[in-house]
């Protein structure tokens, strides 16, 4: 029998998002129109947004020698300078950060600058002393779970529960408990979040920020859904950079999940320690998106793209989803919904749930229902007796309205019967 080292054990031994992008992914290659994927965070299938790739690889295919030096070369391992430049310019432009092309690295998808970043900054130092991310709010993106290269990397802090409306709530940050010890290297944040679709206001984040600051380590956001692209955020939110924040982007929720673009927006350091890991584990970066968007970030056509298509659509897949729960889960079950502000997800508690989250996910697959048990999403805080983290779900609303409709009529179906069965 092959024995495996600890860094095998760690990332080849199952784990909650690979379950999923299991699921996800044989769900969108084989799945028949039973299937209610409701589970992966994959992006919906906007036919403008289709349009332009369209149009973007019709052109790249008519310039001559452009799709040679796309498909037929190597980028070196930082990412493509031009599209790098146009990114730097976009962030200053828009923003007027003293960003230039130092503080940019591409990664092949955001997840892998996530992996970079943390082993970059956590685990075993030098010194032999072990550190660690803090997550100032758990839930958190299921993705970061099991990247730790030698164990487990985090240490989490639950949120105070605010109930917003009769069905709504909002976390927030529980900053009496959020102490920075020697032992943390970073602090990290989704905004919007996922799993729950919040987005931290300007001064939790400005909080998190002087934390960071006043103990000279960086502070992590997670912008994938955020702005200026793809901009999937429903509330306003500050956007905020410094020289001890990295920044990380994505051009997956824009609409380009399948050609792996991350982007991460560092000081010089850090940048090219990224670009730096991306030649020693890849080489160099798959360069399809960074060709495909390079006219439209250096154009501003991106933002467009994100603000008066992206954006609005996802706004109305959210505010249909909630009608949809609200139709469907009557009154015969308490339930709330996290306040929806941003990303790509509903993120539902069921206080008193007679089942664990994990059981109702087995029983929603059976009955043709892919969502996300929450669970997986409160790694970094041991403490099981809190019913919480068995109590909630979540749920994806890119897909067809019919198919959203019936997902959460179904889970309603489920939690009811859950409760008549106790
Ligand atoms: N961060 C968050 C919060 C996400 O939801 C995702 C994808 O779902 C990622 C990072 C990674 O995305 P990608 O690797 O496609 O850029």
């Amino acid at each position: 029998t092959q024995e495996f080292s600890n860094f095998g054990r760690q990332l080849a031994g199952g784990s909650g998002i690979e379950e999923l992008m299991d699921d996800l992914g044989h769900a969108l290659a084989t799945g028949g129109p039973d299937i209610c994927m409701l589970g992966g965070g994959q992006p919906a299938h906007i036919p403008e947004v289709n349009a332009l790739w369209r149009r973007r690889m019709e052109e790249i295919l008519a310039e001559p020698g452009a799709m040679e030096r796309t498909l037929a070369n190597y980028d070196p391992p930082r990412g493509n300078p031009k599209f790098i430049a146009a990114v730097a310019s976009l962030f200053h432009r828009e923003f007027g950060w003293k960003v230039g092309p130092q503080h940019v690295a591409v990664t092949s998808g955001g997840q892998t600058a996530f992996f970079f970043l943390f082993n970059l900054l956590a685990g075993e130092m030098p010194d032999g002393r072990r550190k660690k991310i803090l997550l100032p709010l758990v839930p958190e993106y299921i993705g970061y779970a099991n990247q730790g290269s030698c164990g487990d990397l985090f240490r989490a802090v639950p949120p105070k529960i605010e109930k917003t409306g009769p069905h709504e709530f909002k976390y927030r940050v529980d900053f009496d408990a959020l102490k920075v010890t020697d032992d943390i290297a970073a602090i990290c944040v989704s905004r919007p979040t996922n799993p729950t679709g919040n987005v931290l206001t300007d001064e939790e984040i400005a909080r998190l920020s002087d934390l960071a600051k006043a103990h000279d380590i960086p502070l992590i956001i997670d912008n994938a859904y955020g702005a200026p692209f793809p901009n999937i955020i429903f509330t306003e939110a500050k956007p905020v950079w410094d020289d001890h924040i990295i920044l990380t982007l994505s051009l997956s929720k824009i609409g380009l999940p399948g050609t792996r673009t991350g982007i991460v927006i560092a000081n010089p350091k850090i940048a090219a320690a990224v670009a730096s890991m991306s030649a020693v584990i890849g080489l160099a970066n798959p360069n399809i998106g960074q060709a495909i968007a390079q006219p439209l970030v250096e154009s501003g056509e991106i933002l467009r793209l994100a603000n008066e298509t992206v954006r609005p659509f996802y706004i109305e897949k959210s505010s249909q989803a909630r009608e949809f729960v609200a139709e469907s889960f009557g009154g015969d079950f308490d339930y709330y919904v996290h306040r929806s502000e941003g990303a790509l997800f509903l993120w539902l508690w069921f206080p008193g749930l007679p089942i664990t989250s994990r059981e109702l996910y087995e029983r929603l697959k059976k009955r043709g229902v892919l969502i996300i048990s929450g669970h997986y999403f409160f790694f970094g805080h041991d403490d099981e007796s809190w019913r919480h983290r068995h109590e909630c779900l979540r749920m994806t609303f890119t897909m067809d309205e019919s198919i959203v409709r019936r997902g959460i009529r179904i889970i309603g179906e489920e939690v009811r019967r859950a409760h008549e069965e106790a």
